[in-house]
């Protein structure tokens, strides 16, 4: 079956002065319905720019420069302002970075869902009031507290909320942005537990923008690995996380031991910084950080090819994965 969402080649620029920061350069990933899909790479390397730009909610600075976003048979990108409008909370809802800070502190949390359902959904009073209990029920918060501020919640109980919010109108898809960051572990885990189970209960899909690749293990089907505005890799878990074939996602495994159990030693961060985006390197964005690097790479931009069902990466060394990933066990410990 068709996925639900499909994007191909998506550009998004940023004007900076006199010059252009090309934030995300030709993205593409599918999301499949009914599935968790994980957006990870390291921080400035795009990932809540293409979560923006799906629901065309970006920065006055930034324009969508290129490429598809199907979704439904129509194209997000192209959409005319009113229709994406009218697909916004509706059938794409966003669950902003920091949301458990961007309640509105002076409104109840109850006062917050209504704005959405009765103005946004059309329900009338009685309904709004119906399915605010029922959107506290579902992320297991007393109805009692609706009448409750932002600040007499936790942080965890806030995230919880601004999941309810974004469910308020039963959308297809939820992009979440750093849902968890905020939150000590055994909260984030709560979360992403329930993420889980909404999930599944009510056959949404999910976008997951996170830094953390411990995260995209725990709850994620999929993943999408983003680097310098690019995606490196992306596929199953097995495919990506199990079994990477690009050295940039080999090095974010790498770095977190818990995902290749307890014989694994130490923690080994990729060595080096991200590249300016102002003034990306001409070949393979990774190529200066990379531990594999050819003379082509340094050159040669690779494309972004499928190289089994389900798994694309963006590598001329793609087709030595599996020594690659033998040799990187080795450097990192
Ligand atoms: P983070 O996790 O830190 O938010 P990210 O992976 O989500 O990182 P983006 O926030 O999408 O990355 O940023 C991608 C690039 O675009 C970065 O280089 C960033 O500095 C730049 N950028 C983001 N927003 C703007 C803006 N409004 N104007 C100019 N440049 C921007």
């Amino acid at each position: 079956t068709e996925p639900l969402l499909s994007v191909r080649d998506l550009k998004v620029s940023y004007k900076v002065g006199s010059g252009r920061i090309d934030a995300v350069d030709g993205a593409s990933f599918d999301v499949p319905r009914g599935s968790i899909v994980g957006l990870v790479g390291e921080s400035g390397c795009g990932k809540t720019t293409v979560a923006r730009a799906l629901t065309r909610v970006i920065a006055d600075n930034a324009a969508i420069t290129g490429g598809q976003m199907m979704f439904g048979g129509r194209d997000l990108v192209t959409l005319p302002e009113r229709e994406m409008n009218a697909l916004r909370w509706r059938d794409i809802a966003f669950v902003p970075q920091s949301a458990m800070n961007s309640l509105d502190p002076v409104y109840t949390v109850e006062y917050q869902l209504n704005e959405v359902l009765r103005r946004r959904g059309g329900l009338g009073r009685r309904d709004a009031r119906r399915r605010c209990e029922e959107l506290f029920e579902l992320v297991g918060i007393d109805r009692g507290r609706l009448s409750d501020y932002p600040h007499q919640f936790s942080g965890g109980m806030r995230q919880r909320v601004a999941i309810a919010l974004a469910l308020a109108l039963n959308p297809k898809l939820v992009i979440a942005d750093e849902p968890v960051t905020a939150l000590d572990v055994i909260v984030q885990r709560q979360i992403l537990d329930q993420l889980r189970e909404l999930q599944a209960a009510l056959g949404i899909s999910v976008i997951l923008v996170t830094h953390d690749i411990s995260v995209v293990a725990y709850i994620c089907d999929r993943t999408v690995v983003m680097y310098a505005g690019k995606v490196v890799e992306s596929g199953t878990m097995q495919a990506t996380l199990t079994e990477p074939s690009h050295p940039y996602t080999m090095g974010l495994r790498n770095a977190f031991p818990d995902l290749q159990g307890a014989a694994s030693g130490v923690l080994t961060p990729i060595e080096g910084a991200p590249p300016n985006l102002a003034f990306p390197p001409p070949g393979c964005r990774f190529a200066p950080r990379c531990p594999f690097v050819l003379d082509t790479c340094r050159t040669v931009q690779p494309p972004l090819e499928g190289i089994a069902a389900d798994h694309a990466v963006a590598c001329h060394r793609a087709g030595e994965a599996a020594a690659l990933r033998e040799k990187a066990a080795r450097i990192e410990t």
